[in-house]
């Protein structure tokens, strides 16, 4: 019988394989007393599991290939330094002596009083370390309970993973990048989402991947075939030949059209009646700029820096920004790099918030706590001064709020200049446009902006009221809705009339269904993930810009649903083939 699986698609891409079920499932743990002369003999027996797991944990490491991303080192290393603090060097050794205890135990009882902790705590970094220190612990009482580790080669043959697509409750990084080396071709998992440490190595390493697939390892049965769609995240078991035909063959075609599409790389992005239309790439780390070449992006239209603040107790501060920045503006040889300043919720930069989308978050957080953001500005400025760099303002609502950045980032330039350091003193500052009251009121905004940038995944979130992450509403989450349409088109209109550059850089703009009607409203400047940016392109030759401009202009006439929406199914009908 055939099922269908739902998850988060995290790493595009269709896998089709066996599937290798890994079940860890909890360790039987044998808890009792010792008599006190062999007390030593445990102490010795705990020491010696350590520097098992620690010699296993090296050995992934010595395996990762110099060309991986950097932050996969970085992952085993926090691991190492963890397995070398006294939560594991002294403290179970101190358990085991005072209660005369077995080791299993005795490390239960450290792994309890840890996560103890942790669980008071409402710190997404330190629920992060509670799964580390479990996988930690695990490994441990593997190698006490001589068994081997959960992913060692199984014969001369090839590893038992090779080829396989991997089912399991949750992944580790290492484990990720030792299962990568085996030779693996998918990832599902039941736990983890889009922003994972796991699922940012899914895509590094470019194995599709859906997370978050409720009892994926009681549905699916190793061997069995299964089919995983990293971008939609659905999974399917027990597909007749007939059916899994079909995937090869979808599989085949897109490898055919991926191969082709690489071929338009340097071939203009212009429509047929000759209007240019620039194509930017989104990245959130510096390892995603490898494909920026490959696709012939014109340089960045926005980077997500928040990125490097996750999954970190302490914010990056000015040297590791500027560092990581300066390694940027190198790579891109002359490129622009737009910089969006820090857009981290309230949730994360101090007190709770009761709805952290509506609270202190981007810009507003930034103006609010000038420890955080000055650093951040240093960095930018004086990565500035080593190439073409934008600064982008998330989540901005007001004039104020770009008035008072542009005042510190003249004070942090004059600041830099007493300093004697090298910067950029004016590098252009421009907006997000994602919140509806800041589309409306766009006229304004752009008299104080020097560029400004479509985020329709905040903007669509915002005007029909649908928590972009809650699966509840996501059917409402309706990016041809007429409202956020004309929200669109009136910045769109404004940046024409005011001669204010005007881009997008949500989802939207990555959608190549949905190119041909953003053309129409007048859009010339996209930025997207790398992933679909050929696709785009290759719609934009393919169209006539001043046809659709008519066209969208009767589209958002219509005042009437039915007229609008029948009008819109017959706008979209040849770009979804249908
Ligand atoms: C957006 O909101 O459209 C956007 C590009 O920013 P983010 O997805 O990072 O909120
Ligand atoms: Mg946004």
């Amino acid at each position: 019988m055939a099922i269908l699986l739902q998850g988060i698609g995290v790493s595009r891409g269709t896998a089709i394989g066996p599937a290798r079920v890994l079940r860890r499932g909890d360790l039987e743990i044998a808890e009792y007393v010792l008599p006190a002369r062999l007390v030593h003999e445990e102490v010795a027996r705990y020491r010696f599991a350590l520097n098992t797991a620690r010699e296993q944990l090296r050995e992934i490491r010595r395996s990762i290939p110099k060309s991986a991303p950097r932050d996969i080192a970085a992952f085993i290393d926090t691991y190492l330094l963890m397995l070398d603090d006294t939560m594991f060097t002294e403290a179970p050794v101190e358990i085991i002596r005072r209660r005369q205890c077995n080791a299993e135990w005795a490390l239960k009882m450290q792994r309890d009083a840890l996560v103890r902790v942790f669980d008071e705590m409402d710190d997404e970094y330190l629920r992060t370390r509670r799964d580390d220190i479990d996988h930690l612990v695990h490994s441990i009482l593997r190698t006490l309970a001589g068994q081997p580790a959960v992913h060692e080669p199984e014969s001369e043959h090839g590893s038992a993973v090779t080829g396989h697509i991997v089912v399991a409750t949750d992944l580790t990084p290492a484990e990720t990048v030792l299962l990568f080396h085996q030779g693996i071709t998918g990832i599902v998992t039941e736990g983890g989402g889009p922003t994972a440490h796991t699922a940012i190595l899914a895509r590094s390493l470019q194995i599709p991947a859906v997370m978050g697939v409720p009892l994926a390892v009681r549905l699916l049965a190793d061997d069995e075939t299964v089919v995983v769609d990293g971008e939609d995240g659905r999974i399917w078991a027990g597909l007749d030949t007939a059916a899994l035909a079909v995937f090869e063959e979808r599989r085949r075609e897109a490898a055919h059209r991926r191969a082709a599409l690489a071929r338009t790389r340097e071939a203009p992005s212009r429509t047929r009646d000759g209007v240019t239309v620039t194509l930017r790439a989104n990245i959130e780390l510096p390892e995603d700029l490898d494909r920026i070449a490959e696709v012939g992006a014109t340089g960045v239209g926005l980077y997500r820096t928040e990125f490097l603040y996750m999954n970190r107790r302490d914010p990056p501060d000015e040297e590791e920004q500027y560092a990581t920045y300066a390694e940027v503006v190198r790579r891109l040889a002359g490129a622009p790099l737009t910089i969006r300043t820090l857009d981290l919720g309230a949730d994360k930069g101090g007190a709770a918030a009761t709805n952290p989308a509506l609270g202190l978050r981007g810009i507003r957080l930034c103006l609010h706590e000038p420890g955080l953001f000055v650093p951040q500005l240093r960095a930018i400025l004086r990565a500035a001064a080593l190439g073409p760099v934008r600064i982008m303002l998330p989540m901005v609502s007001t004039v104020a709020e770009v008035r008072q950045t542009r005042r510190l980032v003249e004070q942090t330039a004059a600041a830099l200049a007493r300093e004697g350091l090298a910067h950029d003193p004016r590098p252009p500052i421009g907006i997000m446009v994602e919140v509806p009251g800041a589309a409306l009121h766009a006229a304004a905004l752009a008299r104080e902006a020097d560029f400004m940038s479509l985020g329709t995944n905040d903007l669509i979130q915002y005007t029909l009221a649908i928590d972009r992450i809650d699966e509840s509403v996501s059917y409402l989450y309706d990016p041809l809705h007429p409202a956020v349409l004309r929200l669109v088109h009136h910045v769109i209109d404004v940046g024409r009339r005011l001669d204010v550059p005007v881009a997008m850089c949500g989802e939207m703009a990555g959608d190549p269904r949905l190119t041909p009607l953003l053309l129409g409203m007048g859009l010339t400047e996209f930025s997207m993930l790398t992933t679909t940016l050929l696709e785009v392109k290759d719609v934009i030759t393919h169209s006539d810009y001043a046809h659709l401009a008519a066209e969208v202009d009767a589209l958002l006439a219509c005042d009437d649903a039915d007229a609008y929406y029948t009008r819109l199914e017959q706008f979209l009908r040849p770009l979804t083939g249908a």
